[in-house]
């Protein structure tokens, strides 16, 4: 076993990654099952004791969510409706333990294709706050993921908090998960929408993620400009094509073949959208 740390102020955290090479460690849940079997050797940067990461905040502009935010802590949170596309996704992942113990950042950090948090985030228009000795930057989470496994973060970051801007009229938003079985399960398809709406119901904003279908969750842009300017009715979802999800790239694994999940994606963004249209 190599160095631990776990310190409580933020200063220490960046000083002690700009030091010297440190694995991140927020609820384990990832970090664990990545290490069955093999000796932890690494050295570790606890940072589950960093005030600085912990609580949601909000002012006029957004909400704050802190990296050290667990699931549980989210699904618990008195949020808006528009929440939904990720507290709906915060109650199927994992079970209850998981979510007692896994955090946003974690799940974003990850970077797996499979993390149900990432589309709902992208719906949300979630940009990652991170930080390092050098100071603070904001990333847009488009620009965070940059595929499996793969993040923007530098060697001497961390991701301190998730920022999501409120809606500028009314808001509502879905989250739809496939697996294999309801509960407990790794995605085959996962789907967040969030359409803002005018007082006469007219759709001004739409922001639609698949999850699962590409090494990193994707936005659908084209279908999200085929949704502007028409009312949020019952039908919506009709509007949904194949060629609206070419951002995607499917693969074929052990959980489902790629034209399965093209399949299947079509039918979650449909039902997504019918779903928003339920007054
Ligand atoms: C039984 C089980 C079921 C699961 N089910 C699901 C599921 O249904 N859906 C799903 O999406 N996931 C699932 N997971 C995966 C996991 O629980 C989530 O991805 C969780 O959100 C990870 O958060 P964590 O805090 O545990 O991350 P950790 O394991 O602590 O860390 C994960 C990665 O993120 C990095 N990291 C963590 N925090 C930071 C930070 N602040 N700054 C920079 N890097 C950081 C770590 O270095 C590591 O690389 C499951 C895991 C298990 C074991």
């Amino acid at each position: 076993m190599g160095l631990y740390l776990r310190p409580t102020e933020i200063e220490e955290a960046v000083a002690a990654l700009a030091a010297g090479k440190l694995t991140i460690l927020a609820g384990g849940t990832d970090f664990y099952p990545a290490r069955v079997g093999k000796p932890l050797s690494e050295d570790i940067l606890d940072v589950t004791a960093l005030a600085a990461l912990r609580g949601i905040s909000e002012d006029e502009r957004s909400f704050r969510i802190g990296a050290a935010v667990r699931w549980s802590e989210l699904t618990a949170a008195d949020l808006p409706q528009w929440f939904a596309c990720l507290t709906l996704a915060a109650r199927e992942i994992g079970g209850r333990q998981i979510q007692n113990a896994g955090t946003l950042a974690g799940n974003i950090c990850n970077a797996s294709p499979a993390a149900d948090g990432v589309p709902g985030l992208l719906a949300l228009d979630a940009a990652v706050e991170i930080a390092s000795a050098k100071g603070t930057r904001l990333l847009p989470l488009g620009e965070c993921i940059l595929g499996n496994r793969c993040t923007a973060l530098a060697a001497d970051e961390l991701v301190t908090a998730i920022v999501i801007p409120k809606p500028r009229g009314a808001a509502r938003s879905t989250f739809l998960k496939l697996g294999a079985r309801k509960y407990l399960v790794i995605s085959i398809v996962m789907v967040a929408a969030l359409l803002e709406t005018t007082s006469d119901g007219t759709i001004a904003a739409a922001r639609i993620a698949v999850g699962a279908c590409s090494a990193v969750a994707r936005r659908l842009a084209a279908l999200e400009h085929d949704l502007l300017g028409r009312k949020l009715v019952s039908g919506i979802g009709d509007i949904v094509t194949a060629p609206h999800l070419a951002p995607l790239a499917p693969i074929d694994d052990v959980r489902a073949g790629a034209a399965y999940r093209s399949d299947a994606g079509l039918a979650l963004v449909a039902r997504g959208l019918e779903q928003l249209a339920v007054p």
